[in-house]
């Protein structure tokens, strides 16, 4: 029997590697791809509930799901990832009794069981397991995301992943780069490596194995030009991450470190574990270091008390360092989290969007006028895809997005293109 299967995934980069993975999975015990869900024997919902919009769109979908169901008996449903969790089965299942299989995060096992006709093991072993089989890669895809630290053992207050995704666990290297190993000869030049806290992968190994080193291993794989890894922690990135980064031009000057907030009172309510001052020192460093250096930072606005004084504080931040990416997200309460069971949510919500959209309004202003300044310059990008004809897509080191005007075939190729225009949020011009 050959099973069409259809996977929906939202959330972050790491579910999208879990859906990867279930995949290929999926292929290596025969099922074919579909590409509409109602055309699929078997649908899988991978799930995200890091803010309630996200949790929103899951349940429409559940719903648009049951009533599929219903008009086709055989359809075999699996929910996964974050709405999941380590331990919501049982209220899941007596919520949609219409779901045959639920997989926590980065668990495969439970479904290959399911349609293999055994019954599910709930062994931890399993979920490392699941990431040791070969992840073919489908397409012409140049660059992609591998899980390397799983779960999550900090306690921020806002946070509910520790929660879903249970705790802290690297991945062992053999396996990782045995992976990349795989996927660079399927074609991929770029893997970021990613974990919650990814700067302290191997610690728990307790062997001496740290990002940096497998960072240095994976640029050595045969066929990676570029690596990248995130999300970094303003108490975890050290200088034998910078020191990896200077030595090696494949692997990028791009650091994504979360401030989430600028105000001290704001930090400690969220639990975050350093000061402002912390913070700035942080990028001073970098930037001293690696004065090339591209910031990425996740920010929180309208978390719980923030005044307009403290959220002009972040402001303030963001004028200061000037990043090259923000990703700008609005409070949102979330079940279990010490935020939630503690903390009054009283910023009102038409005031957490006003300092959302003003926050973005600065980036917009600060990155267009930056990048005017790139302009005649040349930059190089490795090329990820066919934007439309005769215009290509990549990236710069520093996670900045190029079109590149050119008729010859150029995927997966490292190419310098001189500017020709720039926007806040991407440039242009043609390869030299
Ligand atoms: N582990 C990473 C990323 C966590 S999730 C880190 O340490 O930052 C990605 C981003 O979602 C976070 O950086 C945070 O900005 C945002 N986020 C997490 N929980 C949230 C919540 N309850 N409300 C709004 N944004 C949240």
């Amino acid at each position: 029997m050959t099973l069409t299967y259809h996977i929906w995934t939202i959330g972050c980069q790491m579910n999208e590697a879990d859906s990867r993975h279930l995949a290929s999975r999926l292929e290596s015990v025969g099922c074919t791809p579909a590409e509409r869900a109602d055309e699929a024997d078997l649908l899988i919902l991978n799930t995200c509930v890091v803010r309630q919009q996200a949790e929103d769109k899951i349940y429409s979908r559940l719903l648009f799901t049951e009533s599929l169901k219903r008009k086709k008996k055989g359809l075999i449903v699996a929910l996964m990832g974050c709405l999941v969790g380590k331990k919501e089965t049982e209220a899941l299942r007596q919520r949609f009794p219409f779901i045959d299989v639920f997989m926590s995060p980065s668990e495969i096992s439970p479904l290959l069981d399911f349609i293999q006709g055994a019954k599910a093991p709930s062994a931890e072993e399993d979920l490392l397991q699941d990431y040791n089989l070969p992840a073919p890669e489908k397409g012409q895809t140049i660059a992609t995301h591998v899980p390397v630290v799983l779960g999550c053992s900090h306690a921020c207050s806002y946070c509910v992943i520790p929660y879903q995704r249970g705790p802290e666990k690297s991945r062992p290297s053999e396996d990782i780069l045995e992976e990349i190993l795989r996927l660079a000869q399927q074609g991929v030049r770029e893997v970021t490596l990613l974990g919650q806290i990814v700067d302290r992968y191997g610690l728990d190994f307790k062997n001496g194995a740290s990002l940096a080193g497998l960072l240095r291993q994976t640029a050595a794989v045969e066929g990676i030009s570029r690596v990248r890894f995130l999300t970094s922690h303003p108490n975890w990135m050290n200088d034998e991450i910078l020191e990896a980064v200077l030595a090696d031009a494949r692997i990028c000057p791009h650091f994504e470190v979360p401030f989430q907030a600028g105000s001290d009172e704001v930090l400690k309510r969220m639990r975050r574990g350093y000061t402002l001052a912390d913070y700035q020192r942080l990028i001073d460093r970098i930037r001293q270091k690696i004065p090339h250096a591209g910031i990425s930072a996740d920010v929180i606005v309208g978390f719980c008390g923030e005044t307009e004084t403290q959220y002009l504080e972040t402001v303030r931040l963001v004028e200061e360092i000037q990043p090259d990416m923000l990703r700008i997200a609005k409070y949102s309460s979330r079940p279990q989290t010490h935020a939630a069971r503690h903390l009054p949510d009283d910023v009102p919500e038409d005031e957490k969007e006003r300092r959302r959209v003003h926050l973005e309004k600065v980036l917009r202003e600060q990155l267009d006028k930056r990048h005017r300044l790139l302009a005649g310059s040349i930059v190089q990008i490795l090329v990820e895809a066919l934007e439309k004809e005769g215009r290509w897509r990549g990236r710069t080191p520093q996670n900045k997005v190029v079109f590149c005007d050119d008729e010859r075939d150029l995927l997966g190729q490292l190419v310098d293109v001189k500017l020709e225009w720039t926007q806040p949020f991407s440039m242009g011009g043609k390869a030299v």
